[in-house]
């Protein structure tokens, strides 16, 4: 979806003003993504980046009220612009997680008011509130609603690859996921052979996963992927992003089915063209 002119010429006047010092030294210090790619890449996860700080309604919250900086905005918008650097998006032009108009931020883990399910009376799920969290993807109606993110866990996740976690790719999959309106691990695909394609290897994925994880066994995917479909994908897109290598060298159809997806081959960054 493109946005309207006086917006593009907007983000024009932006994009050609440099990157003041202390924005640039946050994504070379603390966005470790950043920093492996390619420098067209860079160039334009940059642009998407700038664009997303510039145009998001940014809170922070609870302690963090009135303390969130422009390069603490960055780093986050950065890791959530990784996602869409092969998606063919301009981002002069193109509306970015246009369903998403606001991040929240608290300093650390919060307390989430979000209803889940912990149990079950017979065959109605029991739900459950207030648990202590790091990132929630909001749906209010048609898959629309902002981020809620932990700073700490936000910057950990940018900063320590290997671990295979990162909070802001994990809600951001999310939000890629509800661009059809549903929370179903199934985002918006390009062909009916692509959905086919994306049933079967998720499917096959998910299932494994979900034994690995009764099982106790680990795996490069984190065993809370195997809660919903919806996890799995948001999961399995921190593995592809966060370790590439591993994944791929554990399930190889998983990683090519996402790197068609994301159009991105982050095992080989070298080759990608953005
Ligand atoms: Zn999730």
């Amino acid at each position: 979806m493109l946005v309207p002119f006086l917006t593009a010429r907007r983000r024009q006047r932006l994009l050609d003003t440099p990157l003041n010092a202390s924005s640039a030294a946050a994504l070379e210090e603390h966005v470790a993504l950043y920093k492996r790619l390619p420098s067209a890449c860079k160039a334009k996860l940059r642009d998407i980046a700038r664009v997303l700080v510039a145009e998001k309604t940014w809170e922070g919250c609870g302690p963090m009220k009135g303390k969130l900086s422009d390069e603490m905005k960055l780093v986050i918008a950065a890791q959530a612009g990784v996602l869409l650097l092969g998606l063919g998006l301009d981002p002069l032009r193109d509306d970015l997680y246009p369903n998403m108009d606001t991040v929240l931020v608290y300093p650390s883990a919060f307390t989430s008011t979000a209803p889940r399910p912990v149990g079950t009376i017979g065959n109605l799920p029991v739900m459950g509130e207030g648990f202590a969290n790091l990132g929630e993807a909001w749906d209010h109606g048609a898959g629309a609603g902002p981020v809620v993110l932990s700073w700490a866990d936000a910057l950990r996740g940018s900063l320590d690859m290997a671990s295979g976690h990162n909070v802001v790719l994990h809600e951001f999959a999310h939000k890629l996921d509800m661009l059809d309106g549903s929370v179903n691990g199934t985002p918006l695909l390009e062909s009916r052979e692509d959905v086919e394609q994306w049933k079967n290897v998720m499917t096959g994925s998910y299932i494994a996963l979900s034994r690995s994880a009764a099982l106790g066994m680990p795996t490069v995917l984190s065993p809370y992927g195997a809660t919903s479909p919806g996890e799995f994908f948001a999961v399995a897109t921190e593995a592809f992003f966060q370790r590439p290598h591993e994944l791929r060298a554990s399930d190889t159809p998983l990683y090519e089915t996402l790197a068609h997806y994301y159009k991105q081959d982050p095992a080989r960054w070298e080759q990608s063209a953005c």
